[in-house]
């Protein structure tokens, strides 16, 4: 995939009317109220930089699970009057999508001025990612921004067949998820270091294809170690694994020695004899018959924090254990520390790894937080992601 795509630094935007796909998707509790509005802030110096410009702006975004029907449960109400709090101004919400007041609305902007449409995933149109519906949608516009990475491993018609109407650039989340894991994947700073881990090996087998090409070490931890050391002849007793993946497990550790990356398993562990939240925590360096293991135990944490140290760049992607219930947590929040402790570039793929690291207080030491989880899996995967595809090449 190329990373380099044009964004909005690169396209003139004042006077022009600039369809902006941003992920509004944000939690709400019971009431609909806004529980986090982290997403809606990252969106904002994007659209403040188009509003300075003299852009009449035009967002889009979905908002859960609508299933193709207008539903109020998922109006973007709320993101609109968010919106109008953090900016100071009113950014007007449309009653529709690519209807009449959506139309009106559009038709009547100034520049500078700010609308919402509503949830684009009222219209079934739009996962299908259904042409005729991608055009309508762009004809509201002249310019598309895609600053939603969160989707952009999705070919919807508001991620990605909209560009094949409109001159189509990034947005400035966008242009720091391919600027810094591009960079990543195709030069990194060495040694390059991945932290995998989380519940299952064929979650992460992509990603372990690709990065074995791409890294010096990779570390395992999560549920998916016992995969590996279950393949590897070792006694796991009663823990979490998965047994069509071992032929895979032995293939990847024989693999890795072949190419010189260095493969880390864990060398001792906090086990329990059943798994929950009133679980015995016990360290133990090989896991007695009856026990499952929870988290990596210290010895582990030693050795990967030392790899940790000295690596380039760091890329993590799934806890190191059931770090839900506090007493197998040491292992993830050990492991945060050492990478927000390390001069590596670091980047953390979104999902659990984001959660922790952001709870244990460290995302400000890291380089990167994805936005995506999905979308930063399948980028590590090295795979295409239509939403950044169809956007213009530098
Ligand atoms: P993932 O969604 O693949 O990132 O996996 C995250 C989940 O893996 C979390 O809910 C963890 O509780 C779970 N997990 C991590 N380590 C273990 C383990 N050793 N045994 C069982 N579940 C685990």
């Amino acid at each position: 995939m190329n990373y380099a795509k044009k964004s909005i630094e690169d396209i003139g935007t004042a006077g022009k009317k600039v369809l902006v796909r941003c992920d509004f998707n944000v939690p709400q509790d019971e009431n609909g109220e806004i529980t986090a509005d982290t997403r809606i802030v990252g969106a904002l110096p994007t659209i403040k930089y188009l509003a300075d410009k003299g852009a009449k702006i035009i967002l889009c975004s979905h908002l859960g699970r609508p299933k193709g029907k207008v539903d109020p449960k998922y109006s973007l109400k709320p993101v609109a009057e968010r919106l109008s709090a953090l900016l100071g101004k009113t950014v007007a919400l449309a009653a529709d999508v690519v209807g009449e007041d959506a139309k009106a609305k559009a038709a009547a902007l100034k520049d500078g001025d700010i609308m919402l449409l509503e949830n684009v995933r009222f219209h079934a149109e739009e996962e299908k990612n259904d042409p005729a519906f991608a055009k309508e949608l762009a004809s509201l516009a002249e310019i598309y921004v895609n600053d939603a990475f969160g989707t952009a491993h999705r070919a919807h018609a508001s991620t990605a067949g909209v560009a094949d109407y409109l001159p189509a650039v990034c947005g400035f989340l966008i242009q720091k998820e391919i600027g810094i894991m591009g960079k990543a994947l195709e030069d990194p700073k060495r040694p390059f270091v991945a932290v995998l881990g989380g519940a299952k090996v064929s979650d992460k087998i992509g990603v372990i294809k690709n990065l074995i090409l791409k890294c010096d070490t990779i570390i395992i931890g999560g549920a998916m170690a016992y995969t590996f050391k279950k393949a590897a002849g070792r006694n796991i007793g009663t823990s979490r694994f998965e047994e069509d993946k071992l032929d895979y497990a032995r293939e990847v550790m024989v693999r890795a020695v072949g190419m010189g990356v260095g493969f880390m398993l864990p060398i001792d562990h906090v086990c329990a004899d059943h798994f929950g939240e009133d679980a015995t925590p016990v360290p133990c360096k090989h896991i007695a018959e009856g026990m499952m293991g929870l988290d990596i135990g210290p010895k582990t944490v030693e050795k990967y924090s030392a790899a940790l140290k000295n690596a380039g760049t760091v890329v993590w992607n799934g806890p190191m254990g059931v770090f839900e219930i506090p007493a197998f947590a040491e292992g993830t929040k050990a492991i945060a520390k050492a990478i927000a402790e390390s001069d590596a570039v670091s980047i953390i793929g979104g999902g659990d790894s984001a959660a922790a690291v952001e709870q244990l207080g460290f995302a400000d030491k890291m380089t990167h937080i994805s936005t995506g989880g999905g979308a930063s899996l399948e980028f590590l995967e090295g795979l295409e992601l239509p939403g950044i595809a169809c956007l213009l090449d530098k």
